[in-house]
């Protein structure tokens, strides 16, 4: 198959979907082991060592910062942003959290059952809602780093939520876009390209009434998946659970195919006006390939993998468990 340039329909970045890639020595990273020194912050046991927790999912008789806990969210160490100076000219002020996603060293997302997963898949959406109204914020991202070829600095599964006095690129440029496509046409953006990859079911990898799981049609990174819910606004109980059964599905599936792949997850929040109407898209990216030159330089990313064939080998690895 010839190279092809295309363009995600929701960020408008550019990709080039290259199969012959696929075929070069080295073309997918190895996983890199992250160092491990046993002096972890985030096992149960060591809340003490982690600033006062904001919540957690803990049992009703235990009391906050206690050990009896399975999901935990603290202030960052080590923020990307900081927590005062709003009012500063160019100053990059928000909050920064960290997501505990077990009390367990070395427990995986994809080793999770489907009750944990959809705690998890909870959380994600309260932080979003909690940071997105909180003063001066604009917008609010879930984003989890798993593996060192994705930026994980730590063993111990975890994700992040941060909110931001400015709008992030690729955010904003997804905004302006699904904005452009409903003035256009009168409809959703993303409720037309899930009724288009439902539509020939080829990039399709897990279906249900309360929502989708497909490869987009301009993944930048192999084996991409977007899982969206079936209605707008923020979800209800059973569309997480609908969310975290697919979620589970495709990573067991990544696993099987892949063992150790190193992914990111990203949940991006609405602009505020916006959260009751917002179609939200919670994206799998698999960093199976590095960020090089063409990327870093060129804003152009180089996928091996078409989509077709991505959700392919993501059904049919399913299938072997
Ligand atoms: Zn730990
Ligand atoms: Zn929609």
């Amino acid at each position: 198959m010839v190279p092809r340039l295309m363009r995600d329909p929701l960020t408008g970045a550019r990709v080039i979907l290259a199969p012959g890639r696929a075929a070069r020595p080295g073309a997918f990273s190895a996983p890199v082991p992250i160092p491990d020194d046993g002096e972890c912050p985030f096992c149960a046991g060591r809340e003490n060592q982690t600033p006062p927790e904001i919540s957690a999912i803990r049992s009703k008789t235990s009391r906050a910062n206690d050990s009896d806990w399975t999901v935990r969210v603290v202030p960052n160490r080590f923020p990307a942003v900081a927590s005062s100076g709003m009012g500063i000219a160019g100053a990059a002020c928000g909050v920064h959290e960290v997501i505990i996603e077990t009390p367990r060293h070395g427990q995986r997302l994809v080793d999770l059952d489907a009750d944990g997963v959809t705690d998890l898949i909870g959380v994600y959406f309260q932080r979003l809602r909690d940071i997105s109204i909180m003063p001066g914020i604009s917008r609010a991202l879930v984003f989890k780093n798993c593996g060192a070829n994705a930026g994980a600095s730590l063993v111990h599964e975890h994700a992040q939520a941060i909110g931001l006095n400015m709008v992030p690129p690729l955010m904003g440029a997804e905004e302006r876009r699904r904005a452009r496509y409903q003035l256009k046409t009168g409809r959703c953006l993303v409720c037309d390209l899930m009724g288009r990859a439902r539509q020939s079911g080829r990039r399709v990898i897990f279906d249900s009434s309360q929502g989708c799981a497909f490869c987009p049609p301009a993944p930048r990174f192999a084996h991409e998946t977007w899982f969206v819910p079936q209605d707008h606004g923020y979800p209800s109980a059973t569309a997480y659970r609908a969310l975290a059964l697919g979620l589970l599905h495709v990573l067991r599936s990544l696993e099987r195919l892949v063992p150790g792949a190193a992914y990111n997850l990203v949940l991006a929040g609405p602009a505020p006006c916006e959260a009751e109407t917002h179609h939200f898209v919670l994206k799998l990216l698999p960093r199976l390939t590095g960020i090089a030159g063409l990327e870093c330089g060129g804003g152009l990313h180089v996928n091996p993998v078409p989509p077709v064939h991505s959700a392919r080998l993501l059904r049919e690895s399913s299938q072997q468990a």
